[in-house]
């Protein structure tokens, strides 16, 4: 259940390890995201994705927080490991598979051509920081 203030949503998605167990983690509905979509993954030992996918609107980000395999986007296929982040435009025919220790990942969609401006250019930073 998130907690929400006038300004700002906060969920606990639980542990890593919980993860494994359920798979899956989605973020949007309950922090009420209005321009993407955030979830923690984790895929099993030799698993992989059920389906080939593509969007329609949506680009997607997957950053690997722990584990490695592999990701296959328009029949190219490149090993990731933590730390491997890796941008799908909505086209590409996409799918992933874990390697032997498993693999869990974040996944970001957010619609494609939908960030006018870059983040530095967005904040705005206060004179005084209040104490
Ligand atoms: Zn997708």
């Amino acid at each position: 259940m998130a907690t929400a203030g006038k300004n700002y949503s906060v969920m606990n998605a639980g542990t890593f390890e919980k993860l494994r167990e359920t798979h899956r983690v989605m973020a949007g509905k309950e922090l009420g995201l209005t321009g993407c979509e955030i979830s923690l993954n984790s895929m099993a030992a030799g698993h992989g994705s059920p389906f080939l996918h593509t969007h329609t609107l949506n680009e997607e980000v997957y950053i690997v927080v722990r584990g490695s395999g592999t990701y296959t986007v328009d029949g190219e296929t490149f090993p990731i490991e933590e730390g491997s982040i890796v941008r799908v435009a909505p086209a590409g025919v996409r799918e992933m598979k874990a390697g032997a220790d498993g693999m869990e990942y974040i996944c970001i969609q957010a619609q494609a051509g939908s960030l006018t401006q870059s983040t530095e250019h967005d904040g705005v930073i206060y004179p005084v920081k209040d104490a």
